[in-house]
């Protein structure tokens, strides 16, 4: 049966439907993601990327039945939480179909199925994709041609040939570290092919603009992995050798829907306007305050779907640590944008429940909400108590200059952040050189590695 490609009315649980259906269609059976806290990920971490917990139990317990999986996987990414609010195409969580063959790597077919559900069940025109190979040469110590069979078996689908894109291996050549628990083996490694959206030349940056660039025109939202060697000194040839496919959906629906920002698409553009109505009228502490605005819906986002995976109270380390610094930027946002009326944070978390089509999210509205009201009681007390001591520390100072140290200690020492306190000095007419900032804060970080 032929169904007609998405294309632009397309939301995202249509997106995510659409993939697995299109691999199920090929003999890939459907199993349901993992919890972001599964057992697979060291206790600290939270799942974030795709397929590893496929992987784990299918190469290290043996729980193999099958070759091919499809699936989709919520991610979460720690390393991701910096760019959140100032980059237009970053959200901390989102969810990831992914498709997991085992066996000998067959390029051809694997991106034969690839281009097949980007045109036709996607509904994207083959002059809008862009795609990289590994272009050979160094990586992970060693020498490696390049990826012949990968730009050759683009080409054959039919994406244009100037838009297959050789890149060295910082971009298209993958080394999987033992991130899983109980993963002894040697780094498993591969070359890889990424998938790009061109949004079109009026976003270039100049002549030489093409995929891997930063400027924005390129979108990277599929990676295809082909794993099939591992390293230990030497390179070996992997006893089981696999491909693994993913797109991030939130991407794709920003391409489908033709939003201008991942914040702008069907399961998220409704909580931006939640907290623009919210924030009214009142001008913001900050200049840009639309970075604030999606940082509230980021976090409460991820809040809402790592306590329905069962990740603890905040508090002190791992995971516990986690919550606690998503809820403590959410409420530095809100403080931000002056909006005191904690009423926003339910109704955000129960509309996210509602958008998202996971069935568990719901019953863990209330739990998320007590979460973060406990968590305010802290976390404004720690402030009043912390712009005390920024008070007695300018009166005794005496000076109106506030450098880095002075900064990273009302950071680190007193827990006031720093978007906080740099407001704090504004309204007292006290100077603040962010390039101490830098070198400070690297102080105390090393300060911090030499007592582990
Ligand atoms: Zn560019």
């Amino acid at each position: 049966m032929m169904t007609a490609a998405l294309g632009q009315q397309s939301d995202l649980a249509q997106i995510k439907q659409r993939f697995v259906e299109h691999y199920c269609a090929e003999g890939y059976a459907h199993i349901p993601g993992s919890s972001l806290l599964d057992p697979s990920v060291p206790m600290s971490y939270v799942m974030s990327a795709g397929l590893v917990q496929v992987e784990t139990s299918a190469t290290l317990h043996g729980g193999r039945t099958g070759t091919r999986y499809t699936l989709v996987q919520n991610c979460f990414r720690y390393f991701d939480m910096a760019k959140v609010g100032h980059s237009a195409m970053h959200l901390s969580l989102f969810q990831m179909p992914g498709a997991f063959t085992f066996g000998p790597a067959n390029r051809t077919i694997a991106i034969a199925r690839i281009w097949q559900l980007l045109i036709d069940g996607y509904g994207f025109s083959p002059d809008s994709l862009w795609a990289t190979f590994f272009a050979g040469g160094a990586a992970t110590g060693h020498h490696f041609e390049p990826d012949w069979e990968t730009q050759r078996a683009w080409i054959e689908v039919g994406m244009v040939p100037e838009h297959i894109v050789g890149l060295e291996a910082e971009h298209n050549f993958w080394k999987q570290g033992a991130s899983v628990v109980g993963d002894t083996q040697a780094p498993k490694c591969g070359p890889n092919t990424e998938v790009f959206f061109d949004r079109g030349t009026q976003l270039s940056c100049g002549p030489t603009c093409a995929p891997g660039c930063t400027c924005g025109r390129f979108v990277e939202f599929l990676n295809t992995l082909f794993i099939t060697m591992h390293i230990d000194g030497i390179i070996e040839p992997l006893a089981e050798p696999f491909t693994e496919t993913v797109v991030g959906a939130e991407r794709v629906a920003m391409l489908l829907q033709g939003a201008a920002s991942i914040y702008e698409i069907d399961t998220v553009h409704p909580l931006m306007a939640m907290v623009r109505e919210a924030a009214g009228t009142v001008p913001p502490l900050v200049q840009d305050g639309s970075i604030h605005e999606r940082v509230i819906v980021d976090h409460i986002r991820a809040l809402l779907f790592l306590t329905a995976d069962g990740a603890p109270r905040p508090g002190k380390g791992g995971r516990a640590r986690l919550m606690r610094k998503l809820i403590r930027e959410l409420l530095t946002s809100m403080r931000l944008l002056r909006i005191a009326d904690m009423a926003l944070v339910h109704n955000l978390a129960n509309t996210v429940a509602v958008l998202e089509t996971n069935p568990h999210l719901p019953a863990y509205v209330d739990k998320v909400c007590d979460y973060i009201a406990a968590e305010k009681t802290i976390f404004d007390r720690t402030v009043r108590a912390g712009m005390r001591k920024l008070e007695a520390m300018l009166e005794e100072g005496d000076i109106p200059n506030f450098n880095g140290a002075d900064m990273v200690k009302m950071e680190k020492q007193h827990g006031v952040p720093r978007a906080l306190v740099e407001i704090a000095l504004r309204q007292k007419r006290v100077r603040f050189d962010p390039e101490t900032y830098q070198k400070a804060y690297r102080q105390w970080s090393q300060s911090l590695a030499g007592e582990n």
